[in-house]
């Protein structure tokens, strides 16, 4: 989750934006470099010049969008087929990270679509191959029991073959391909069940929304892959963490990567005062790490870099008006952003607002 910068000037520039109208100062330049009066060139540029204060964009937006801006008033050209043209740039430029990730997301679609398809020719081997079995066996004219014994032996294994593979599937699907941990199908699915057992049985489950900090930034500093190496980072923690809950104490912790830096930990049995003592565990956990750098080769190419997390904590039966996953949820987000604005780096349990 991002925490959009509020600020006087922020809020000027974009009501100016919004609007078309510019400030005294502002509209003077404008005059200066000939950007024609009561055009909609006009409310373009102020709001690509409001874009650099938009927290939500990363570094390189800003700077694309202002340099477009520069060429627009250096060329002077106001017709509307270079508006055109310019609109499409800035929309080019303000989706390049969705672009980016949808890119990620399909790469990894692909891949799994091509496992899946390895998986069924080799079924289709393994048809064939049952197919002749049965059909040499069957012309062999030999005896009946022996004939009878080939055809279930091949039959057992195609079996055996089919079940397993269709286990190693389900798994894929519910694994996330960078990190290897739980994904959000499996998040889905778990915490499904777990809100139900704690609403029928009465029993605690805590919930945490892990976001890690001013991630943009890492990825701006050190770049998309590292900040991929990052994730699994967090994800290995997260994951060691449970295993070693479940092996000390048989505690029922289940991580998965919500989607994008978040993650969530369900936590079963557990009360909210306990779980953000776990939270705060996991935060100085991620917190100490010391992130190595590598090249392709493993190299190490620097050190000694610092990633942190922003945890919010909710229980489900004391902190939701209604005991359901969106509540829970939204609780534990709600958490997430009083971290967040409290100034990151921190575990913040929900508030429950106070009755009227
Ligand atoms: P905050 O502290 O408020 O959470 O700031 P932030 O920069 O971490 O949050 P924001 O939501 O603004 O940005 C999230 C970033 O996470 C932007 C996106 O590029 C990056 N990201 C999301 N998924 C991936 C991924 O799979 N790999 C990499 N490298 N980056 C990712
Ligand atoms: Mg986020
Ligand atoms: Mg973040």
């Amino acid at each position: 989750m991002s925490i959009p910068v509020v600020n006087k000037e922020t809020d000027r520039a974009r009501s100016a934006a919004a609007s078309g109208v510019c400030s005294d100062s502002v509209c003077a330049m404008l005059d200066r470099v000939g950007v024609p009066r009561d055009s909609k060139w006009r409310g373009l540029i102020l709001y690509m010049r409001s874009i650099k204060n938009y927290d939500f964009l990363d570094n390189d937006q800003k700077e694309q969008t202002q340099a477009l801006v520069m060429e627009v008033l250096r060329a002077k050209d106001f017709s509307e087929e270079k508006f055109q043209e310019v609109i499409k740039a800035n929309r080019q430029i303000l989706s390049a990270p969705w672009n980016r990730a949808l890119t990620r997301t399909l790469t990894e679609t692909a891949a799994l679509v091509q496992e899946f398809q390895d998986t069924l020719f080799r079924h289709k081997g393994g048809v064939q191959k049952l197919e002749s079995v049965t059909v040499e066996a069957v012309e062999s004219g030999g005896d009946v029991d022996r004939m009878l014994g080939t055809i279930r032996r091949g039959f057992k294994e195609m079996a055996t073959m089919i079940e397993e593979d269709a286990e190693k599937m389900v798994a894929m699907s519910l694994t996330d391909g960078l990190t290897g941990i739980h994904n959000r199908r499996a998040f889905d699915a778990h915490i499904g069940r777990a809100v139900a057992r704690a609403v029928a049985e009465r029993r605690p489950l805590s919930l945490f929304m892990c976001d890690i900090d001013h991630f943009k930034r890492f990825n701006d500093e050190h770049g998309h892959r590292i900040g991929d190496q990052a994730l699994v980072v967090v994800g290995s923690i997260l994951k060691g963490f449970a295993e070693e809950m479940k092996q000390l104490e048989d505690r029922d912790i289940f991580p998965a990567r919500y989607g994008g830096e978040e993650f969530t930990v369900a936590l079963a049995d557990i009360e909210k005062d306990e779980a953000e003592e776990l939270a705060e565990i996991i935060r100085r956990k991620i917190e100490r790490y010391n992130f190595v750098i590598r090249d392709p080769d493993g190299q190490i190419l620097a050190s000694g870099i610092k990633i942190n997390v922003s945890i919010g904590v909710a229980e489900l039966l004391t902190d939701c008006p209604v005991a359901d996953i969106d509540h829970l949820v939204d609780a534990a987000d709600k958490g997430l952003y009083l971290a967040k604005s409290s100034g990151r780096n921190q575990v913040r349990a929900y508030i429950k607002p106070q009755a009227s």
